[in-house]
């Protein structure tokens, strides 16, 4: 595994591949868990090199605070992909991608991004834009990797490629899960041991909104659960959202009677998406229904 600060020396390393090696790329904030390394095997498994960055973008952060406090661990992470076989990783400075103009370039991704989270995080999805599309130009990879924990970047980045005509297939993976259910998160460190017994509570009321969903409206299933947290002593939901999972857009079903909900329903794909407080930690979460 080699490890590159600089833009200039990780693109030569790539250009002395052979001509039909394909490039594997997983972006990376690092403090790297098994979420993130289920998403490098699969990249190890479909290409011929893999690409991992770790590099915590400032112009997606719309709180300086929880940008200050991200964890930063980088020997652990190194350890970790070294054993899982990466081959390259690429971890540059902040000026090293910005030079001394930290700074976003505006999107329009069709609406998308002002759904969900582009709500609560102004500016949030111009810096994923931003980073991604830098580093896509850097690596130019056949493949990407990207979460569904994150699923609204995911949609992003599709569109993204689409916009700006890049040839690079974006592959989504699947979330995966501590055992008690929590979705595996860089954040979770931050958890205190009070949050942390608390959180298992958000996949499973997202679990039993699904199930509710087979019967009832949406509308029914977001009270039900806005009702669900404020109940909670301690977590704090900030929204929840039943949407389709390509336009993001709320599925509003008010005034429609069960047959047309079912009518309206069948073929399309739909997803529960929320965001809570976990004191001064924002957890996001999604289940497709
Ligand atoms: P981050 O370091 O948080 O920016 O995440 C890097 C990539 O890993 C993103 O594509 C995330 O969606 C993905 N990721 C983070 N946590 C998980 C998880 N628990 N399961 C699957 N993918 C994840």
């Amino acid at each position: 595994m080699e490890v590159f600060k600089s833009i200039i020396s990780l693109q030569e390393e790539i250009s002395k591949l052979n001509i039909n090696s394909s490039v594997g790329f997983v972006p990376t904030m690092g403090a790297l868990h098994k979420g993130h390394l289920s998403l490098i095997k699969q990249a190890l498994k479909e290409n011929d090199v893999v690409v991992v960055s770790i590099f915590v973008n400032p112009t997606q952060f719309d709180n300086k605070a929880d940008l200050d406090k991200y964890p930063i661990t980088i020997e652990a992470d190194l350890k970790l992909l070294e054993k899982v076989g990466c081959d390259y990783v690429f971890v540059p400075s902040v000026s090293e991608i910005y030079s001394d103009k930290i700074q976003s370039r505006h999107f329009d991704f069709g609406g998308i991004e002002h759904e969900m989270e582009g709500k609560f995080r102004d500016g949030h999805f111009d810096g994923v834009g931003t980073i991604v599309d830098r580093l896509f130009a850097i690596v130019k990879p056949q493949k990407a990797y990207f979460g569904e924990k994150d699923f609204q970047q995911l949609q992003i980045i599709k569109k993204l490629v689409e916009i700006e005509q890049k040839e690079i297939e974006i592959i989504g993976c699947k979330i995966f899960r501590e055992k008690d259910g929590l979705a595996m998160s860089s954040r979770n460190t931050r958890l205190s041991l009070e949050f942390r017994e608390a959180a298992p509570f958000i996949y499973k009321t997202l679990k039993k909104a699904k199930k509710k969903f087979g019967t009832k409206s949406a509308n029914k299933v977001t009270k039900w659960v806005e009702k669900k947290f404020k109940n909670h002593p301690i977590l704090k939901l900030e929204y929840f959202v039943i949407a389709n999972e390509k336009s993001l857009k709320t599925l509003d079903e008010k005034r429609e009677n069960r047959e047309e909900r079912r009518e309206k329903r069948l073929g399309q794909d739909y997803r529960a998406f929320l965001a809570v407080f976990a004191g001064e930690i924002r957890l996001i979460d999604n289940i497709g229904l």
